[in-house]
């Protein structure tokens, strides 16, 4: 199985899956994201997150606890946003759960607030959702639904196209992989 995790950390159980998600980058005000490539119900494990503890947050990290933050700079740290997001994280397991059916080719979302005291680096969010909260910045400091505002940075259509750009580039690679072997 090829890993999202680099070798120095140990292999641990329900890691993502290199068929199942993708990491890249996304637009200029996002930066990079998770890309999941296959279809997930909700309730379901999408993967079990790993990391290295520390006890001061990174801009990486997720909140593990009072003072315990697990930094990934590889993978789920790069998870980005959303006031309504399709993923939940349970810190107790480091399980990341589908909140709701996910379609291949959607991108990877959490809420910052529901695992942060307080953010690394608060940030005006652009998620679309109508429960947009506008500035996230942590649990501490969780701001109400601001009704009515949808300031969308990622088009409707961005996702599909990157998601497109991937699975050619795979099928790519897997072609020359197949003409290397014949040959
Ligand atoms: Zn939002």
């Amino acid at each position: 199985m090829k890993r999202l995790y680099p070798d120095h950390l140990p292999v641990i159980p329900d890691e993502p899956c290199w068929e199942d998600f993708c990491v890249l980058d996304v637009d200029d005000k996002r930066g990079q994201g998770v890309l999941v490539l296959r279809d997930f119900s909700q309730g379901s494990v999408l993967f079990r997150m790993n990391g290295t503890l520390k006890t001061e947050m990174t801009l990486h990290s997720l909140q593990m606890g009072p003072g315990l933050h697990l930094d990934d700079p590889y993978f789920a740290g790069k998870v980005l946003h959303s006031c309504e997001p399709n993923s939940w994280l349970d810190t107790e397991t480091r399980l990341f759960i589908a909140t709701r059916n996910i379609a291949a080719g959607e991108l990877l979302t959490m809420d910052y607030d529901e695992t942060e005291d307080v953010l690394f680096r608060s940030f005006r969010c652009c998620c679309g959702s109508s429960r947009c909260r506008g500035t996230i910045g942590g649990r501490l400091v969780r701001q109400p639904v601001r009704r009515g505002r949808r300031r969308q940075s990622v088009s409707a259509e961005l996702p599909a196209k990157l998601y497109a750009t991937v699975m050619a580039e795979r099928q790519n690679f897997a072609d020359q992989l197949a003409t290397a072997t014949a040959s």
